[in-house]
């Protein structure tokens, strides 16, 4: 069994942690945040590390559902700790979703604000046999070796900001989005990594709510709903919160005015499906401001360039491999693919197979991981047009069917009882496009029903009334 250092102690970080030591792996977190501060995790867990920390997160069923299998005691840890246990079906009205099928179970999942998810995490990694988790621990960088390809550093450990050196068989970079991977291994005269890296071009202009539990917003459509100019995400969360998120294009300058809470809460205003989630009439209670994050990157990153590992000993797992959007809330469940496919992995190849290891962790990423981010970065691009052609006036086309699909999917879905759950299935990760539409039949289908649809289907202002609406 292998000595493992994961660097990083968000939810990928815990989750893989937890995973290899449950195999056996003696396993080592590194976290340069402090702990969880015992019950008020939502107000003073300090958490430099994580920019999205306080930020809306929905924790979809394709989470829940490898979290179960990998990890249940996970799931049941949050569930005691306030995390609100949703049907992404069964919460919405009947006359959307028509009556429950069986097969919708699927559709279970339990979220909760992020502090409040990661606590949970984190407690059940502190209770896992054979994992230690140092927090206020930074890592500066990778130490090496001798390894067995000429030229190609192989990573022995790494080095801490405090001048400390860990060990390790096997580092796991699972420092996020801002990972200094690149720098640290050209540091030590490895080749650079390759991979995409672009601008998102998304900004989010989020706030939470709470009420007491006969008060909660009644659900009226899907959590993530497209109108002229902007997105809206309404998103339930733990101990009567949950979290509303106005998502548009960071070329909007016009709407910029939405960090401020009165421009905020007059815009939610206008969105009938979305509006009684800020009312105070209705009973909701903010607990944030207007909480802003722009400049989000979609990016991905190879460790294998050219055919050859630019290094070996040290793989890159969750948000340090890949970021998207989080419009459509997927990098916590890719994290935990992520973290599967390298807990199969090391079963069946020893870390001591450095080079084997690092080629077949490249292989495995783009056969299981890859796809995932690829069709996340697709809809991203997409949504981003379509924002673009808001703005200009001049409306988005594209000859993309996927794109005509998708559209026609959203439009089907809310007329349709099996378009709904085609839509939410997608939309979970549960099941890809490309399985869903195989049979012609079905894709000529779901076509004929969105076939017609106004661009925008659900009731909300044009960008005329939004901008309206922004100047009170
Ligand atoms: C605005 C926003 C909303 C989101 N909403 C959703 C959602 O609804 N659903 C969803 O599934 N996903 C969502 N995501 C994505 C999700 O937050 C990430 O995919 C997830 O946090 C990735 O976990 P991670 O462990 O890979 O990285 P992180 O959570 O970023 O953790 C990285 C950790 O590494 C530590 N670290 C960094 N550098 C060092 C160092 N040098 N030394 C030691 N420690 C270090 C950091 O302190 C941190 O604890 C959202 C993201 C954003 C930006």
């Amino acid at each position: 069994m292998a000595t493992v250092v994961v660097l990083g102690a968000g939810m990928t970080g815990l989750t893989t942690a937890m995973l290899l030591a449950r195999d056996g792996n003696r396993v080592t977190v590194l976290e340069r945040d402090p702990a969880p501060p015992g019950d008020a995790v939502w107000t003073a867990w300090q958490r430099p590390g994580v920019s999205q920390f306080r930020h809306p997160h929905l924790v979809l069923p394709r989470w829940h559902r490898e979290m179960e299998e990998a990890l249940p005691e996970v799931v049941d840890e949050l569930v005691a700790s306030g995390g609100r246990p949703l049907n992404l079906i069964a919460m919405l009205p009947e006359r959307v979703r028509g009556p429950l099928r069986d097969s919708d179970r699927q559709f279970d999942t339990v979220t909760a604000r992020r502090p409040v998810l990661e606590a949970a995490v984190a407690a059940v990694a502190g209770r896992t046999a054979g994992l230690t988790v140092r927090r206020g621990a930074g890592v500066a960088g990778v130490s090496t070796g001798t390894g067995e390809l000429p030229g190609v550093p192989h990573v022995t450990g790494v080095r801490l900001t405090d001048g400390g050196t860990v060990p390790a068989d096997l580092v796991v970079d699972c420092t996020g989005g801002r990972s200094r991977l690149g720098s640290w291994l050209t540091a030590v005269g490895a080749r650079r990594p390759a991979g995409e890296r672009d601008t998102a071009g998304f900004v989010y202009y989020a706030r939470h709510f709470r009420a007491p539990a006969d008060r909660q917003p009644a659900v009226l459509t899907r959590p993530l709903q497209h109108y002229d100019s902007l997105s809206l995400l309404t998103l339930p969360a733990d101990h009567g919160t949950w979290a509303v998120a106005i998502v548009t294009s960071s070329a909007d300058r016009r709407l910029r005015a939405l960090r401020d809470p009165a421009v905020w809460q007059s815009v939610l205003a206008r969105y009938p499906l979305a509006a009684h989630w800020g009312s105070t009439t209705h009973g909701a209670e903010p607990i944030t401001g207007v909480d802003v994050i722009a400049g989000l990157q979609d990016r991905s990153l190879r460790l294998v360039v050219d055919g050859d590992p630019v290094a070996t000993g040290l793989v890159a797992v969750g948000d340090a491999w890949g970021t998207t959007n989080p419009a459509l809330g997927r990098g916590l469940s890719i994290g935990l693919v992520h973290a599967r496919v390298l807990q199969q992995l090391l079963r069946e190849v020893d870390p001591v197979d450095a080079e084997k290891l690092a080629r077949r962790f490249d292989e495995v990423t783009a056969a299981e991981v890859e796809p995932l981010h690829r069709m996340t970065v697709a809809s991203d691009r997409h949504r981003l047009a379509e924002l673009a052609g808001d703005l200009s006036g001049v409306p988005y086309e594209t000859d993309d069917p996927g794109w005509a699909m998708t559209r026609a999917l959203t439009a089907a879905a809310a007329v349709d009882t099996d378009a709904v759950r085609m839509g939410t299935s997608i939309g979970s990760l549960l099941a890809t496009p490309g399985q869903l539409f195989a049979d012609p039949a079905v894709a000529g289908r779901i076509m004929a029903l969105g076939a017609g649809a106004p661009r925008y289907p659900m009731p909300g202002p044009d960008r005329a009334g939004l901008l309206a609406a922004m100047d009170g």
